[in-house]
């Protein structure tokens, strides 16, 4: 007999089960090219309401809509403007988030009230397939608990949701979330991403970066204003030019675990180290699953990279994930 949950392999047979699991309005998490994602009906509210309670995500903070085609896109936005359009030739299927104008039976739930909604066409096999075979487009926040990392492997999805079923697609390819931006006049970068800013300006050159509200301001994406990705511990940020006194902080805590660069592993030989990888894209594709290395209490020490290209992305993340900024 078939599974209801745990971790499956996507077969023909598993994403027919996915799919039937998700007409009857039940959470399924799979793959995408970013991270695992919780997906649900995005125009079934009580579907939706069920994964904002399971991941325990504040009701404000919308989710992403993933379609397989752009024919699905019509039952979600009103407008597809030019811009819409260039940005989408370019870059779907991929981790780009398009923000726009809602159609009427997008569920609020979906959106937190607001008046537009966000759509992407992901690249991954696995999840084009089943947004294809259960016909729906799929709202799907990341697959972790609200805060938590978000999951870049099934075993990530398993350790916070343990029964839930999770289409195995093996570790994601970008372990980054998409960027997110909304078109209208000022075409904005609401969130860095998976596809760095520079990529995007090259075709809209009018595109600037929002900055993160401060307290008390209202932002103009809700996720924003959230702190994120969080490990189970302190963590302090060093940023790249702040080496030294990073290596200080080692020999001052020789429980701590560090997660630097691979160029930099040599500089703390003492130090229990986790070397993220040599290039940015590599840096952020094992950032999330070393924040979710177990050693309870020590304090992660992690060294950052310039602000380039997808290091723009995992400095938000790292700056959302800690505790202390030196
Ligand atoms: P997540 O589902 O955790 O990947 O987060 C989705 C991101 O997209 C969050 O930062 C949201 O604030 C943002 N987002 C989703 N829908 C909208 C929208 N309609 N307007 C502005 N930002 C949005
Ligand atoms: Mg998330």
């Amino acid at each position: 007999m078939a599974r209801r949950g745990g971790i499956v392999r996507p077969t023909a047979a598993a994403l027919r089960g996915a799919a039937a699991a998700l007409t009857r309005g039940e959470p399924v998490a799979f793959p995408t090219e970013t991270v695992y994602g919780l997906g649900a009906n995005a125009l079934d509210a009580a579907a939706v309401a069920r994964v904002f309670a399971l991941k325990g995500r504040p009701g404000d903070n919308p989710l992403i809509v993933h379609v397989s085609d752009r024919g699905m896109l019509r039952r979600l936005v009103r407008v597809w403007p030019p811009a819409a359009r260039l940005l989408a030739d370019a870059f779907w299927p991929g981790p780009l988030t398009l923000v726009l104008p809602k159609r009427r039976g997008v569920p609020d739930a979906v959106t937190g009230g607001l008046g537009t909604v966000a759509v992407r066409m992901p690249a991954h096999p696995v999840a084009l397939a089943l947004i294809r075979q259960s016909g729906i487009p799929l709202a799907a926040p990341s697959a972790n608990r609200s805060g938590r990392p978000s999951p870049t492997t099934a075993a990530h999805v398993a350790q916070d949701f343990p029964g839930l079923l999770v289409l195995d697609g093996g570790p994601t390819e970008h372990g980054l979330e998409s960027t997110v931006v909304v078109l209208g006049e000022r075409p904005r970068l609401l969130r860095p991403g998976a596809i760095p800013l520079e990529a995007l300006r090259r075709l809209v050159p009018s595109l600037t970066a929002a900055r993160r509200p401060r307290e008390g301001e209202i932002a103009e994406s809700p996720g924003m204003k959230y702190r994120h990705y969080a490990p189970d511990r302190p963590l302090w940020l060093f940023r790249a030019s702040r080496l030294p006194e990073m290596e200080e902080a080692a020999r001052e805590n020789p429980a701590a675990l560090v997660l630097c660069p691979a160029g930099a592993a040599s500089r703390f030989p003492a130090a229990r180290v986790v070397p993220l990888g040599r290039t940015a894209e590599e840096v952020g594709r094992n950032l999330f699953a070393a924040l979710r290395t177990r050693r309870r209490g020590s304090p992660l020490l992690v060294l950052g990279i310039p602000r380039r290209g997808v290091g723009r992305t995992v400095m938000d993340r790292l700056e959302r994930a800690a505790t202390r900024i030196v």
